[in-house]
C-alpha cells in the first residue's frame, strides 16, 4: 500500500517536473522564436516607390536619406527622375522651375541620372548597399533604343540594379510637357522594354494613369484596357502598377476596386501588383470611412498583391518622407495582420528579392554577350500583335 503510494507520488512528480519543463520551454520559445514583429526589429516599412533626385536631379545624399530612414524603414528601391525640367530664360526668366507645374516650358529625358544613382548606391558600404535596390530610368519609353539604353547601364554598372522605373506613360500635365513623341501603351518600343525586363528579370515600375484628366465619357478609363493588354503580353516580367493608375487629378471612378480586381482575378497577370505610393493618392483611398473599408476589404482579399510606397522626392526631413505612412494610417488599423505585414514588409522582400536574384544571374551569365545586341537592330523582342498589320510581315 505505502509503496504504491509512494510510486503514485513519484509519477505525479515526475509528471509536474516535465510539465514545468514543457511550459519553462514554451515560454523560451515565446520569447526567442522569431515573431512577425520582433524579427523586424521595429521596421515600420519597406519602401518600394522612392526618388532620391527631383525634377533637376537635385536631391539629398543617400548618406543622409539612412539618417532619414533611420530603425523605421529597412529596404527602398531607390530611383531618380527621368525627366528634367527645362530652364528656359524666354519663358521663365530669373525664376528656375524645380517642378514640372512650376514652368509652361518641356521636359526633357535625363539618361545620366542612372548613373547619379549609381555613384550614390556605389559609394556606400556593402552593409548600407543591402538596405537599396536601385532602378533604371533614364530612357525614353518611345525610343526603340530605349532597351539599349537598360543594356548599357547593366553593363556600366553591374551588380548594382534590381529594376526599371518608375518610368511614365500617361501621365496628368506631364505626358504632354515631354519634348518629342508622347508615350503611349501601343508604342511598340514599349513592348521592347517589357520584353527584356522579362528576359533580364528586371522589376518593372510603371506610372500609367488609369484615365484622362477628365474622366473619358463610358464606363472603361482610358487607359485601362491597353495597360492590361500591354500586362497580359508580358506574363514573363514582374511589373508593379504605380498608385493604380490614379493621380493628383485623375480620380478613382467609383469602380475603381472592380477594376483593379479584373486584374486581381484573371490568372494570366498574376505578374502584376500594385503599388499605393504617393500622398495624392493616400488622399482617395482615406477620403471617408467608408472609402477606406473598401480599400481594405480588397487588400484583405488579396494581401499578396499591394505594395507600400511614399513616392517620396527628394525629402529634406523625416517628417516629410514619412508623410504618406501617416496619411494611410485609417487604411493600416483596418488590415488584418498578415495583409499589413505584407503590404508594408513583406510583398517588397518577395518581388525586390526575386528580381534581384534573377538579374545577378543573367549578368553572369549573359551581360558580356550582350554587347552584341546594344544596338538591337532587328525588332525580335516586338510582339507581332502590337504592330500596325502592314508591319507584321517583315
Ligand atoms: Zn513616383
Amino acid at each position: 500500500m505505502r509503496t504504491s503510494i509512494v510510486r503514485d507520488l513519484r509519477s505525479l512528480l515526475v509528471v509536474f517536473t516535465t510539465s514545468l519543463c514543457l511550459v519553462v520551454f514554451l515560454v523560451n520559445i515565446g520569447l526567442t522564436q522569431p515573431t512577425q514583429n520582433s524579427a523586424n526589429q521595429g521596421i515600420t516599412f519597406n519602401d518600394a516607390h522612392f526618388h532620391l533626385t527631383n525634377y533637376i536631379q537635385k536631391g539629398i545624399r543617400i548618406e543622409d536619406f539612412l539618417k532619414l530612414m533611420g530603425d523605421k524603414v529597412d529596404r527602398v528601391a531607390v530611383f531618380g527622375i527621368p525627366l528634367h525640367q527645362k530652364w528656359d530664360y524666354f519663358v521663365d526668366g530669373n525664376r528656375s522651375p524645380d517642378y514640372y507645374l512650376l514652368s509652361d516650358t518641356e521636359l526633357y529625358y535625363y539618361s545620366l541620372v542612372d548613373a547619379m544613382i549609381a555613384q550614390e548606391y556605389l559609394r556606400l558600404t556593402p552593409d548600407k548597399q543591402k538596405h537599396f535596390d536601385p532602378m533604371i530610368t533614364g530612357f525614353n519609353p518611345t525610343d526603340m533604343y530605349a532597351t539599349a539604353h537598360i543594356l548599357r547601364v547593366l553593363r556600366l554598372f553591374p551588380g548594382v540594379f534590381t529594376g526599371i522605373g518608375e518610368f511614365t506613360i500617361h501621365k496628368e500635365f506631364v505626358s504632354d510637357k515631354v519634348g518629342g513623341h508622347t508615350a503611349s501603351l501601343t508604342n511598340p518600343s514599349l513592348d521592347r522594354v517589357f520584353s527584356m525586363a522579362g528576359e533580364i528579370g528586371l522589376v518593372t515600375l510603371i506610372h500609367c494613369d488609369i484615365d484622362t484628366v477628365r474622366p473619358t465619357p463610358g464606363d472603361r478609363p482610358a487607359y485601362f484596357d491597353k495597360l492590361k493588354q500591354l500586362f497580359k503580353r508580358h506574363p514573363e516580367t514582374s511589373i508593379i502598377w504605380a498608385h493604380t493608375g490614379l493621380g493628383r487629378i485623375v480620380a478613382p471612378r467609383s469602380n475603381h476596386l472592380d477594376l483593379l480586381e479584373e486584374i486581381l482575378d484573371d490568372p494570366e497577370m498574376n505578374n502584376v501588383v500594385f503599388d499605393i505610393s504617393w500622398d495624392e493618392v493616400a488622399k482617395w483611398v482615406v477620403k471617408s470611412p467608408e472609402t477606406a473599408q473598401s480599400w481594405a476589404r480588397l487588400i484583405n482579399g488579396y494581401p499578396n498583391r499591394f505594395l507600400f510606397g511614399t513616392d517620396a522626392v527628394a525629402p529634406k526631413d523625416s517628417v516629410s518622407y514619412l508623410k504618406t505612412y501617416q496619411d494611410y494610417k485609417p487604411l493600416w488599423n483596418l488590415l488584418d495582420k498578415d495583409a499589413l505585414f505584407k503590404v508594408t514588409v513583406g510583398n517588397y522582400r518577395r518581388v525586390f528579392d526575386e528580381a534581384a536574384a534573377k538579374v545577378r544571374v543573367w549578368e553572369k551569365a549573359k551581360l558580356q554577350e550582350s554587347e552584341a545586341r546594344l544596338d538591337l537592330p532587328n525588332a525580335d523582342l516586338i510582339p507581332k500583335t502590337v504592330l500596325l498589320p502592314q508591319y507584321q510581315s517583315s
